[in-house]
């Protein structure tokens, strides 16, 4: 394509798009070895005025049927985001300034990377997907209202995945963990899935997995209240510490976001199709 001379931002912006395409090709391409594949998902990437590049996960086309007995899935962004007027709607805890004045708000990333969990899940038109708050919605609804959505269904018939980010005590703790209710029940199976399907993306980029395999299997077991609460199989999975500059970089990352949300799915899928 010819540019006039001296325009080098359409120059560059052209370029920007055609690495993007290339990306999608390569990924179609890697996606169609692989047997198992039950969709055919790719990141698009799309140019604001800005300038920047975002990216959002996107099913080419309708996910083969999963048969099982699970019909409903909860999904559960914890916290709340930013609201109309740019004010955080949670306790500050729930967020952190990081050395260079950025911040990072937890339920704007439990958003983000839960938003694309519930794309995937909604390719299956065989399955209720409802979240507790939407993703859009910076609302922080209380935990009892959560735990009602989930409990309205049928327990044999539902599970619940909350998605959480993290921080320490002194922000310097690093990686993934996941939560179930104390003993050994259905909800262990569930995070297992999604322990095994999520594990290599934090092993690429050298975030550790924080298992607990004293009981004999990955997750911790701690008596939050949306697990305690919830009658059906439910899971909180905490997907890096927002107030570590590592960690967080990756979090916010479009593309581990991406990566991290279809693994999650994936995982969900795992536990569904085993039903
Ligand atoms: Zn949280």
């Amino acid at each position: 394509m010819d540019f006039p001379i001296g325009c080098r931002w359409a120059r560059l912006l052209y370029r920007m798009e055609s690495i993007s395409n290339l990306w999608h090709i390569i990924i179609e391409w890697i996606l169609q070895f692989n047997p198992n594949r039950q969709s055919r998902k790719r990141v698009d990437g799309t140019l604001t005025s800005e300038g920047e590049t975002t990216y959002r996960l996107i099913h080419t086309e309708q996910s083969q049927k999963v048969e099982s007995m699970i019909k409903n899935i909860v999904l559960d962004f914890g916290h709340g985001g930013i609201d109309e007027n740019g004010r955080y709607t949670t306790a500050p805890n729930k967020m952190f300034v990081h050395a260079n004045g950025e911040p990072a708000y937890e339920g704007v990333l439990n958003r983000q990377i839960g938003g694309h969990v519930y794309t995937c899940l909604r390719s299956h038109p065989e399955f209720n997907v409802v979240c507790t708050v939407k993703e859009d919605d910076p609302r922080d609804i209380a935990l009892s209202q959560r735990v009602k959505v989930a409990n309205k269904f049928d327990p044999k018939e539902t599970i619940f995945v909350s998605i959480h980010c993290n921080a320490s005590q002194y922000h310097n703790a690093s990686g993934f963990e996941l939560f179930t209710t104390k003993g050994l029940t259905k909800s262990d199976a569930l995070a297992e899935e999604i322990a095994n399907a999520v594990e290599h993306i934090y092993e690429d980029v050298g975030l550790r997995l924080r298992y607990d395999f004293s009981d004999g299997d990955k997750d911790k077991e701690a008596d939050f209240y949306v697990l305690r609460k919830t009658k059906c199989p439910a899971v909180l999975l905490e997907c890096g510490f927002f107030d570590n500059r590592k960690d967080f970089d990756l979090l916010k990352d479009p593309i581990f976001q991406g990566n991290l949300g279809s693994f999650i799915y994936t995982g969900i899928l795992n536990y569904i199709s085993k039903q």
